[in-house]
């Protein structure tokens, strides 16, 4: 009887700390790594600047140029000469979706930030030649998160573009917060300016 007792009162408290991180935001916050500052997701030595400008890589198609829903991050030595170059991660955070949707988007990442405000943004990279982080992952800011491709290796067998990464950052406004999304449209509600978005809040080397 002793042990029946004993084991009904585990069983509540396994099931009040499953209820703790869903029922109370607060204290599932707690337990989350904070972003306080912002990087570009690629360049080795965090000078990485969009403008084709010395610090070898630009973006090749802004956001909202055509639609476009993020930024194309290239190698300024063109073609397919980034396949493989370090993808990083914006900033801190959990991963939320790891998984290689195959079509045009081949391997992808979404990682979901908590800002200093209590604010959730998340960031994606897609096309990546390979995954090195799984959904439920902890990421820390500049963590290598992958490796340029065109969405399955080896590059120049399986896209019909140049290797590259394609790269969004979302806020909870967007329709598909926590979903890969199509790339490009007209409805970009939520979809937040990548560039504009990291600059001010960018923390060390800022480039030229
Ligand atoms: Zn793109």
């Amino acid at each position: 009887m002793k042990d029946f007792f004993e084991r009904k009162l585990s069983y509540k408290y396994f099931v009040l700390l499953l209820f703790i991180p869903l029922g109370y935001s607060s204290a599932a916050q707690l337990l989350y790594p904070i972003a306080d500052e912002f990087h570009f997701p690629v360049g080795k030595n965090g000078i990485a600047t969009p403008a084709r400008d010395g610090d070898g890589w630009y973006d090749a198609q802004p956001f909202l140029v055509n639609n476009h829903l993020g930024e194309d991050w290239n190698a300024e030595t063109g073609g397919n000469s980034d396949c493989g170059a370090e993808v990083y991660a914006a900033s801190s955070g959990i991963c939320l979706f790891s998984a290689d949707i195959e079509g045009g988007w081949g391997n992808v990442l979404i990682i979901r930030h908590l800002l200093p405000n209590g604010d959730w943004v998340e960031t994606l990279y897609a096309h990546l030649e390979d995954r090195l982080k799984e959904s439920g992952d902890i990421v820390g800011a500049r963590e290598l998160l992958g490796h340029i491709g065109d969405g399955a290796p080896p590059c120049g067998n399986s896209a019909p573009y140049y290797a590259h990464l394609h790269f969004e950052l979302r806020n909870e406004n967007c329709a598909y917060f926590g979903k890969v999304g199509n790339g490009y449209s007209e409805e970009h509600k939520g979809w937040l300016n990548p560039t504009t978005f990291i600059v001010a809040r960018r923390k060390g080397k800022v480039g030229r």
